[in-house]
């Protein structure tokens, strides 16, 4: 298989929703290119004595919409490409959802899974230090992705703070509570996701007892999802995370509670333990992630990376729709062959645009000394995600095309205005 570079695939995105619309050769141009990409240093003590140096980075897209806007990877795959490609997506997204936020992406090329607690943290700080001179509240805020944590952000927001001289909570999004961070944040990316599908479903007219679903990964994204699903009553038939892959044969569905559980726990409980692809009980199979990638569902959810679905197995998805909760998680080629296979893929900038909005509204209460109940979130939340939705539904019949290149329309207008504001032209 050859190595696919996400970069290139956001602007082959671009590239097509702009033929679309006619999009003016300015705007197309200035969206091509981030505004500044940072490349930083990142020393770390180990627990050894030894010191070793990471690679960090954060790439500022765009900000003709507001503040950079994104979050922090730590991930041994972390590269240039892939965060220039993730912060180009967070400029779409803010734009689909109408939150007043660029975009922009960091991440530490690292094992993250191999260092302790204390290695973690001094890694988290240090990075801090690094990027501190970079971001800040109305500069450039960013918030949790793959493998960082509330936790992570809250030793970021102190760093800040020290470097800075003084506490800035809002300097960054996705915190602890206790530490300034908003309610419903935890369950943001999945909720939103849950929103868009469920519009997707209604003008469909389908229910949620006929359909059966395979989530990829395991993470903040996957598992709540899973959770949201199940209490709905769609079937979660096959799940997996970064160890292994699991069907239920069975088709009375997975519960995630009992996932989560013996996961979280790595211990039997009810005779059922799962760590990855070792789960006893009768009737699960472990299978492959390719495996589970093409199971024999309706619904298939991609919650962990970039690249997962591509012109190599798109022909074998057999899902009616793809509810992408990752980042990028299909290719341009892999799109194509969805599209005339007349699988529906609910782009990532529209379905896991549910994590940044409630980023916005924790930023929102930071800036403000305000705190909000979670009712009171999910229902802002629920607004935006649906009107989103209404919006990308509305482009895809308008220009006859797919969700994707729906929601980069939709984005477009809004960053259309923007840019040739900044640029006065
Ligand atoms: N990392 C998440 C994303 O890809 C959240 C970003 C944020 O909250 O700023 O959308």
């Amino acid at each position: 298989m050859t190595t696919i570079n996400p970069f290139e695939s956001a602007l082959k995105q671009l590239e097509k929703a702009a033929k679309l619309v006619n999009l003016d050769p300015k705007i197309n141009e200035i969206l091509r290119h981030p505004e500044h990409i940072v490349q930083v240093a990142v020393p770390v003590i180990m627990d050894d004595g030894a010191l070793k140096v990471f690679e960090g980075y954060r790439v500022q897209h765009n900000s003709a919409r507001g503040p950079y806007k994104g979050g922090l990877r730590f991930h041994p795959q972390t590269d240039l490409n892939e965060v220039k490609a993730l912060a180009a997506w967070m400029t779409w997204k803010c734009a689909v959802v109408g939150i007043p936020y660029g975009g922009g992406k960091g991440g530490i090329t690292i094992d993250s899974k191999k260092l302790s607690p204390a290695e973690l943290e001094r890694l988290s700080r240090s990075f801090a230090r690094a990027i501190a001179p970079f971001i800040g509240p109305t500069v450039d805020v960013p918030a949790p992705d793959v493998y960082t944590t509330p936790q992570i952000m809250a030793w970021i927001a102190d760093e800040y703070g020290k470097v800075t001289g003084k506490p800035s909570p809002a300097v960054i999004t996705g915190k602890p509570l206790e530490a300034g961070g908003s309610q419903g944040r935890d369950t943001a990316t999945a909720q939103g996701g849950f929103y868009v599908l469920s519009g997707f479903m209604q003008k469909m007219n389908w229910q949620p007892a006929q359909m059966k679903v395979a989530i990829q990964g395991y993470g903040n994204a996957g598992s709540v999802m899973a959770q949201l699903l199940h209490a709905a009553g769609y079937k979660i038939v096959a799940v997996s995370d970064s160890k292994g892959a699991l069907l239920d044969t069975t088709s009375a569905g997975m519960n995630p509670a009992h996932l989560a559980k013996t996961k979280k726990e790595k211990t039997f409980a009810g005779g059922e333990y799962w760590n990855g692809s070792v789960y006893v009980r009768e009737g699960y199979k472990t299978i492959t992630n390719a495996e589970l990638l093409e199971a024999d569902v309706d619904i298939l959810v991609p919650a962990a990376l970039e690249n997962q679905i591509t012109g190599d197995n798109a022909e074998r998805i057999k899902a009616k729709i793809v509810l992408e909760l990752a980042n990028g998680p299909t290719t341009p080629e892999g799109d194509e062959i969805l599209a005339r296979r007349q699988i529906t893929v609910l782009p990532d900038i529209l379905a896991n645009a549910g994590g940044v909005t409630v980023s916005y509204f924790e930023w929102d209460q930071n800036m403000k000394g305000e705190t909000w109940d979670k009712a009171q979130v999910f229902t802002k939340l629920e607004k935006i995600m649906n009107d989103a939705f209404a919006a990308v539904y509305a482009a895809k019949e308008k220009y006859n095309t797919d969700m994707r290149t729906a929601a980069y329309i939709s984005a477009l207008e809004r960053l259309s205005q923007a840019i040739n504001k900044k640029y006065g032209w």
